[in-house]
């Protein structure tokens, strides 16, 4: 049983250690070869416009290998430039996998506010969630069959459609382990199949 994270830019680093504190052994993915044998993967924040020119300018072909991952019955975790790497819908336009049914705008909460700490409504979990946003993205509209997990003023920051979550903050940045114990727990079969 391992985990990946995606290796080609942003802060990978404390998604690996922060897998590896709920003891799960985790691989810095930086060839598509790399996912095989995975049961999820992380595609953390940074910057989305630098991650998409590294997956579409070079020769491995990230979306594809990335679609049969999730095809496969991979989880996946989108936080911040993952997310908006994983919605259907990004704005400004660019390129992204579609594995969420959402749409989601980069930079949504304005130059001043860049980067800030709140706690989040996330009915499921005791007293919420920490949430740290840098230069975050909105999730501005979300399709049926997305669950809303966890608010910020009443707009979802953290969501699921099936085995693939996304959030717009930064989980690995707090000590609390609670959206990456999330993603171990989607990636399992559920019980009976
Ligand atoms: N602003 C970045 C983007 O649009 C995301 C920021 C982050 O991942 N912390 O891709």
């Amino acid at each position: 049983m391992t985990s990946g994270v995606l290796a080609l830019q942003g802060d990978f680093a404390a998604h690996a250690a922060a897998l590896r504190r709920l003891g799960e052994p985790a691989r810095e993915v930086r060839r598509c070869a790399d996912l095989a044998g995975l049961r999820a993967l992380v595609l953390p924040g940074g910057e989305s416009t630098a991650l998409l020119r590294l997956m579409l300018g070079d020769d491995e072909p990230w979306f594809d290998a990335l679609r049969a991952f999730h095809d496969g019955g991979g989880a996946l975790l989108g936080t911040c430039a993952g997310a908006i790497l994983l919605a259907r819908e990004v704005d400004p336009a660019q390129p992204s996998l579609g594995l969420l049914d959402a749409a989601v705008a980069r930079n949504a909460y304005g130059r001043q506010v860049d980067s800030f700490e709140a706690r989040l409504d996330a009915p499921a979990f005791e007293d919420g969630l920490p949430g740290v946003f840098i230069r975050a993205p909105r999730i501005t509209t979300v399709g049926p069959s997305v669950e809303v997990i966890a608010r910020l003023a009443g707009q979802p920051v953290l969501v699921r459609q099936g085995r693939v979550l996304a959030a717009t903050f930064h989980p690995e940045l707090v000590a609390d382990d609670r959206v990456h114990r999330l993603l171990l727990k989607h990636c399992r079969p559920a019980p009976g199949l």
